[in-house]
């Protein structure tokens, strides 16, 4: 359980921003700005943030779907990062990706059977019936059944939809699974089902398992480790018992206040950010999180960029803030005044 699988390394991937009649590069866009990441293996780590703040970006560039600006990818002791073509496909089967979208992800030309098995033709399994069979095997343990192979996926509902995505990233019995938003785009009732089928999977195939959300409620199900997200660094990880119980980072906070509690004589107290999330273009000076933060103080915040540095209480417990566990976490609140958070229009 702690040896590693997937470590990442100062990660980033900047996309050009192109302009005018001849398409010069006007500006970047700094979609994953400095990334350090183990994932254990058969550890179950969820990436939260809001949208925009790369965590899907982060996700295509662990299973190779995109190359990284620099920093380093090892899977399983192999340098990844910048592997190609036939290099790269050993890999591919043993990294898979279940997609967002159940709808645009599957072909709708294409019987369902065909997009299963279309990665075990692709990786040399080449007689027809055993491919034949490892499909029926792979629907019947995502829970539907093996003559659905022949149907197209509109015969089916958006949680089947995702259940078939599922039998395909399983197919080639992958290591390590990106599960990008697997569920958002699901009914609540269905997300439940969803969610207890991968549990499910991820204990039997003993599967490694980066988990991608925008929603603390939906990972705390199935997470071992929660990673948080904002603008592109991650500002928190921990183990998922401390994140719930002792969040360190004031975004942290801000999104677990924002779960409802099914409990109105329940007290709450609600964190609410204000202005929006600040431009990858562009990002603040300082700590990137700082123009929203409802703690910040000038003279730090707004010109330090915090480290990922770990709690006083628990080394485990990792977040980038200058005053939970940053060198001013024992501030004196008289040498610095407190920023304005933006206000909206
Ligand atoms: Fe808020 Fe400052 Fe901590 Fe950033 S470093 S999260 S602005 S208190």
């Amino acid at each position: 359980m702690t040896e590693p699988l997937v470590i990442i390394e100062d990660l980033v991937m900047q996309f050009p921003v192109r302009g005018g009649v001849l398409q010069r590069e006007v500006a970047t866009v700094n979609a994953v700005a400095g990334v350090d990441l183990t994932i254990n293996r058969g550890e179950t780590v969820g990436l939260v943030g809001e949208s925009g703040c790369g965590k899907t970006t982060l996700g295509r560039m662990l299973v190779r779907l995109l190359e990284p600006t620099s920093g380093k990818i090892i899977f399983a002791g192999t340098d990844i990062t910048h592997l190609k073509g036939r290099e790269l496909k050993p890999f591919r089967r043993r990294a898979q990706i279940v997609f967002q979208d159940p709808y645009s992800s599957l072909d709708p030309r294409a019987q369902v059977g065909n997009s299963i098995s279309e990665g075990l033709r692709l990786h040399g399994v080449n007689d027809a019936d055993e491919r034949r069979q490892r499909v029926i095997e792979m629907l019947e343990l995502v829970g539907l059944e093996g003559s659905h192979a022949s149907r197209y996926p509109h015969e089916f509902s958006g949680g089947q939809r995702q259940r078939i995505g599922l039998a395909r990233a399983l197919i080639l019995k992958p290591d390590f699974i990106v599960a990008d938003e697997p569920v958002s785009a699901l009914d609540v009732s269905v997300q439940a089902q969803v969610l207890n089928l991968l549990k499910e999977l991820q204990s039997e195939l003993e599967l490694t398992l980066l988990f991608v959300a925008h929603n603390l409620a939906v990972v705390e199900h199935v997470s071992d480790k929660v990673a948080v997200m904002y603008l592109g660094q991650i500002v928190e990880i921990t183990k998922r018992e401390n994140l719930y119980s002792d969040p360190l980072h004031p975004y942290t906070e801000a999104l677990l206040s924002a779960i409802p509690i099914p409990d109105p004589d329940r007290p709450r107290h609600r964190t609410i950010l204000q202005g929006e999330v600040p431009s990858p273009i562009n990002p603040p000076s300082g700590c990137y999180f700082h123009p929203r933060c409802p703690i910040a103080q000038t003279g730090i915040c707004d010109t330090e960029r915090p480290e990922l540095l770990p709690a006083e209480h628990d080394e485990s417990h990792l977040a980038a803030c200058h005053l939970r566990t940053g060198r001013h976490r024992n501030l004196d609140p008289r040498n610095f005044a407190p920023i304005e958070p933006a206000t909206e229009d």
